[in-house]
């Protein structure tokens, strides 16, 4: 047994005390969780032990519900888990709950969930962002160490950025996508939220690695070791809210006081990233969807026709409107004869801009954008259509449809909210994000969210 358990352990059950009593009402005010046991047993000893985690609830753990959000999986509870989440367990960090996204991963503001209404901590009245936006929330709320999240198109990132935490989506394939439900599966990978950056990095190092269960998953190529010297930025960069514009500018003076080479590159991919990913992904959506039918999984009708009338009334009911949106514009761009029109072209786009970034990172090490163009918007905010919200996902898409590691950081606090930045690396240099980021930090540190009193990552 590992010679610090028995200390650490005592200091755990101390500290779960002073976090009962501090983290029941705030998850009363915040509302990250669809599933919250934070009375715990023991952990077990290893590298993350006593640290109390959330995960999404679109991933497995045994014996907890698995809704996705959803009215159609309200009432399922996971037979298994997660090979990610048990990487985490076997390494003594404790799932206290399962968080709030919007339904099956749709969305970026949780406002989209079926089940529940998650407030971004540093202002009740506003969104934590999604899909993950329970998971961002209740990492800068206090209320758990780190947060599991899925990333398809930024759902880690972006919540990430409007709670004031970091968000990293690592490298397509570094972690099991085991137990992980699928929206898009060639976009999505797990990834992580948390205050403490050093957390998320050595977290990030348990989740990894190969899996027998998921045949895409794969064991991270050693990065090249080197320091990053040069940082990409966009030339021309527009369409930011102020806040947001004042924050990047911000940031780059730091990035040049603390001695980065700023290089300006134009990405002329970068304005087909969004209809190229939501082509993509709904059409993966359509087809990963198709299995919830009230059949083998659920919301059953109570009384039925016949299979196909049981078929349709369950997904009738089960569905909210987002979701149905995307199977059927899924299903329109992949319908026979007009694959090549919508499908293929999108393919095409995607491979452009793997090569438009390789071209930035022929010449630096990273490449730093905005994670969102906007703060945390209110609940219910009618100022950006349904389309212009898809378009700000321009900044987070990128990564996924190329496959690479990005991590979104804290970049401070514009009006009492947070702004986060974001870096891009090339595949398997999850290592420059974490280097870059850190050095970051000793000019801007993770807020403190107001009301939070607990750090779990000391
Ligand atoms: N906002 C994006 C979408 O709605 C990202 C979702 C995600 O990463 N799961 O598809």
């Amino acid at each position: 047994m590992d010679p610090t358990f028995e200390t650490r352990w005592s200091q755990f059950s101390a500290k779960k005390q002073a976090y009962l009593a501090y983290a029941r009402p705030m998850e009363q005010k915040v509302g990250s969780f669809l599933t919250y046991r934070p009375d715990v047993e023991a952990p077990q000893a290893g590298a993350l032990q006593g640290l109390p985690f959330a995960v999404k609830d679109n991933i497995a753990v045994k014996n907890f519900p698995l809704t996705c959000g959803s009215r159609m999986l309200e009432t399922l509870v996971s037979p298994y888990t997660a090979t990610a989440v048990a990487r985490l367990q076997a390494a003594g960090a404790v799932v206290i709950g399962k968080t709030n996204l919007d339904e099956f991963g749709m969305g970026s503001s949780t406002d989209l969930s079926a089940l529940g209404k998650t407030n971004n901590p540093w202002d009740f009245s506003r969104v934590a962002g999604g899909s993950s936006g329970g998971s961002a929330a209740a990492a800068a709320a206090g209320l758990v160490s780190f947060a599991l999240g899925t990333d398809t198109g930024g759902s880690v990132r972006q919540p990430a950025s409007f709670c004031g935490v970091y968000g990293l989506k690592p490298t397509y394939g570094t972690v099991s996508r085991y137990g992980m439900t699928a929206y898009a599966s060639s976009l999505e990978v797990m990834g992580i939220a948390s205050k403490s950056l050093a957390l998320t990095e050595k977290v990030y190092g348990v989740m990894k690695g190969r899996d027998p269960h998921d045949q895409t998953s794969l064991d991270p190529a050693p990065g090249v070791a080197r320091a990053v010297k040069t940082i990409a930025v966009l030339d021309g960069l527009t369409d930011l809210e102020p806040a947001v514009q004042r924050a990047y500018e911000a940031t780059l003076d730091h990035l040049k006081a603390l001695g980065y080479r700023l290089l300006p590159v134009h990405l002329g991919t970068l304005d087909y990233a969004v209809p190229a990913y939501y082509t993509i992904a709904t059409a993966e959506a359509s087809a990963n969807l198709a299995r919830f039918n009230g059949i083998r999984y659920g919301l059953r009708p109570e009384y039925a026709e016949n299979p196909e009338d049981l078929i349709r009334k369950s997904r009738t009911a089960g569905f909210g409107d987002e979701v149905k949106i995307r199977i059927m514009l899924g299903t329109y761009v992949l319908r026979s004869g007009f694959q090549d029109q919508y499908y293929t072209k999108a393919q095409k786009v995607r491979t452009a801009i793997r090569n438009d970034l390789q071209k930035v990172f022929d010449q630096a090490d990273l490449l730093m954008t905005p994670t969102f163009p906007t703060r945390a918007f209110v609940h219910g905010d009618r100022s950006m259509t349904p389309y212009q919200q898809k378009l700000a996902d321009k900044f987070t898409v990128t990564a996924n449809l190329a496959g690479i590691p990005a991590l979104s950081f804290p970049a401070g606090l514009e009006e009492g909210l947070p702004v986060g930045m974001q870096f891009m690396a090339p595949a398997f240099e999850e290592g420059r994000l974490f280097e870059a980021a850190a050095k970051f930090a000793t000019r801007v540190a993770a807020p403190d969210c107001p009301g939070t009193s607990l750090d779990w990552s000391k």
